[in-house]
């Protein structure tokens, strides 16, 4: 990119961190605040590929005197850059909104309910049409002196038990809007397609506890894939193959999609058992496809998880099948060219088990380990699935993050949610089932409490 074609006022992205992110907002330097003239709060248009705006607040205390701008997914996406990226910074004027329309941008995601809510979810939070935006629950951000209109969006009731993401289809009037009690706004059912949907999935802050990874994974993949350019002129090959090695649940799987997201590259996915054990040939046809059609989509990355399963050491598995798969998949390994802008990550939790000639040079030859998480990773994984839900103030998360010892990601997942339904529990009496709907008013009072997560614990 060419520097006369972005306004001088240029930061560095970060990532947010997850607890943080999710609410539109963007922490950058104090001198770059005074320089532009804003105060705690006031709304700043990010300008990338993609224009998006976000109410600019003061650093982390660790970041005082970097000269870095800390980005949620959702907005590198609505920008359309990525971490490391310089995205740049223009004070901007928000209007209130007369008409705001909505609609999921997920597929197989139908919402019935309380446009109302939903705008209480987004209140002060500014936005533009095309923007993707997640709802959001309680917050336990620090918040420190905070003007109140601030206050009050990150004090936002949830929308839903779980976080929800959203295009924003239209607005009225144009440009940069925020909601407030006048204003209109619709709610469609239904998925519309935004731009850039790949991105309305995962990203990087739905991930807790692995930041250090995530950056050994960004250097490693996310670069080499968004700038192949650069490894071309260094002379130096990108990898071809990572493997992940730790506990089922640890987010290996989840990690993969996020940094496919994150590249902006196309996403396969390749479950091990499920290759295995069809027709003969079949299988390694279907690698073949795979890596064709990611060859052809490229950047992309194709993700196996569960490698052991179909690549063992040759010397312990006696069937003919396992040993055909083993060679095709080294075969197309090779065959790889570092132009075709490939990765292929895997995942296993029995690295030892593998095929050694998988994790020779110019294979399989970067390894990352994810551990279980220790209390504060549990902290941060916990305040990530509870994100978009309506927590009571006396639910306390470093409690249950230290009660948690031993949980992987998968096991808090399903705590939170175990939890969110102890809550609905709670509610169904109230709930006219034959009606099918479940009023406004009384979604509106639905919350998690702290015996919710008692009841869900014990489980
Ligand atoms: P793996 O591939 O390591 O078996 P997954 O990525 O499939 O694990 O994780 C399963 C689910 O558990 C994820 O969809 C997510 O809800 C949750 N999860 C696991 N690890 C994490 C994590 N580090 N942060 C947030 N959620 C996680």
């Amino acid at each position: 990119m060419a520097d006369e074609e972005l306004p001088p006022n240029r930061l560095q992205v970060a990532t947010m961190r997850p607890d943080d992110s999710g609410r539109g907002l963007a922490r950058l330097p104090r001198t770059m605040m005074t320089a532009l003239g804003l105060g705690e709060g006031d709304v700043i248009e990010l300008v990338g590929k993609r224009s998006t705006p976000a109410r600019a607040i003061g650093p982390y205390s660790d970041d005082e005197g970097l000269d870095i701008i800390r980005l949620d997914g959702l907005q590198r996406a609505n920008a359309e850059i990525g971490a490391g990226d310089f995205v740049g910074i223009r004070k901007a004027e928000s209007k209130p909104a007369q008409r705001v329309v909505f609609a999921p941008a997920q597929k197989n995601l139908r919402l019935q309910g309380s446009a109302n809510a939903l705008k209480r979810s987004f209140g002060m939070r500014p936005v533009t049409a095309g923007d993707i935006v997640a709802t959001t629950g309680q917050q336990q951000v620090p918040r420190g002196d905070l003007p109140p209109e601030l206050r009050q969006m990150l004090n936002a009731p949830a929308y839903a038990l779980q976080e929800i993401r959203l295009t924003v289809v239209s607005t009225m009037p144009k440009g940069i809007v925020h909601i407030d009690a006048d204003t209109e706004v619709e709610l469609r059912p239904e998925y519309t397609e935004a731009k850039e949907m790949r991105r309305a999935d995962v990203t990087y802050d739905d991930l807790g506890g692995i930041g250090t990874t995530i950056d050994q994974l960004r250097e490693m993949v996310e670069l080499p894939l968004r700038y192949p350019e650069i490894f071309e002129r260094l002379g130096v090959d990108p990898p071809k193959g990572v493997l992940l090695h730790g506990p089922p649940g640890t987010g290996k799987t989840r990690l993969a999609r996020a940094v496919a997201n994150e590249s902006d590259a196309e996403f396969f996915h390749i479950a091990g058992p499920e290759i295995m054990g069809s027709a003969y040939g079949e299988s390694e046809k279907r690698l073949r496809e795979i890596f064709e059609q990611a060859g052809e989509a490229s950047p992309s990355i194709i993700f196996i998880d569960e490698i052991d399963s179909i690549a063992p050491k040759r010397g312990q598995v006696s069937g003919e099948a396992e040993k055909r798969i083993v060679a095709q998949l080294l075969t197309l390994l090779d065959g790889l060219e570092p132009r075709q802008n490939v990765i292929v990550m895997a995942a296993t939790n029995r690295p030892e088990a593998l095929d050694e000639a998988l994790r020779r040079p110019g294979r399989f030859d970067r390894e990352i380990v994810i551990g279980v998480p220790d209390e504060p990773g549990r902290r941060e994984i916990l305040g990530i699935h509870t994100r978009g839900m309506p927590l009571k103030p006396e639910v306390d998360l470093d409690e249950l993050s230290r009660k948690t010892f031993g949980f992987v990601g998968a096991d808090l997942a399903a705590l939170a949610r175990e939890a969110a339904i102890e809550a609905v529990r709670r509610i169904m009496p109230k709930i006219n089932l034959e009606d099918g709907t479940i009023p406004p008013e009384v979604l509106d009072t639905l919350s998690v409490t702290r015996n919710d997560f008692e009841e869900a614990l014990k489980r």
